[in-house]
């Protein structure tokens, strides 16, 4: 079943598969994102600012690429930043060191799904936090 949501970036009405976007939208990204994507390998370590004036894509936009893993920024100057302790990533949200760290965290905070988890199969204890509930 599509939900009914409002459209992140023009706020009209969709029936969403799980993305934030509207069909039109999504086109527009997608034309954005290989835009981008040629600028970024014809022009090797050219960061955030400089390929958003180049290419008319906003800055926002690029960040978002690089968030959803989209764009890897080899060769491009990343200015994302871990949420948590500020340390430079690539794509993600969050450090090595914090993803381990909050992980850990949430078991903390959680024993009955820490102890379950212990039952689990090797391997299995870390599916429950990335459930996506439907
Ligand atoms: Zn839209
Ligand atoms: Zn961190």
């Amino acid at each position: 079943m599509a939900d009914l949501k409002n459209c992140r970036q023009c706020g009209r009405v969709f029936a969403s598969q799980g993305s934030s976007l509207c069909r039109k939208c999504l086109d527009n990204v997608d034309k954005e994102f290989a835009i981008v994507r040629r600028y970024v390998r014809d022009h090797n370590g050219a960061d955030v600012i400089e390929v958003s004036q180049a290419t008319g894509v906003k800055e926002e936009t690029i960040l978002q690429f690089l968030r959803e893993g989209r764009l890897l920024s080899r060769g491009f100057v990343a200015s994302l930043k871990c949420e948590r302790c500020s340390a430079k990533i690539d794509a993600g949200r969050f450090c090595t060191k914090c993803s381990y760290e909050l992980n850990q965290q949430l078991q903390g905070i959680m024993p009955a799904a820490a102890e379950k988890a212990k039952t689990l199969p090797t391997g299995r204890e870390q599916m429950h936090i990335y459930k996506i509930d439907k």
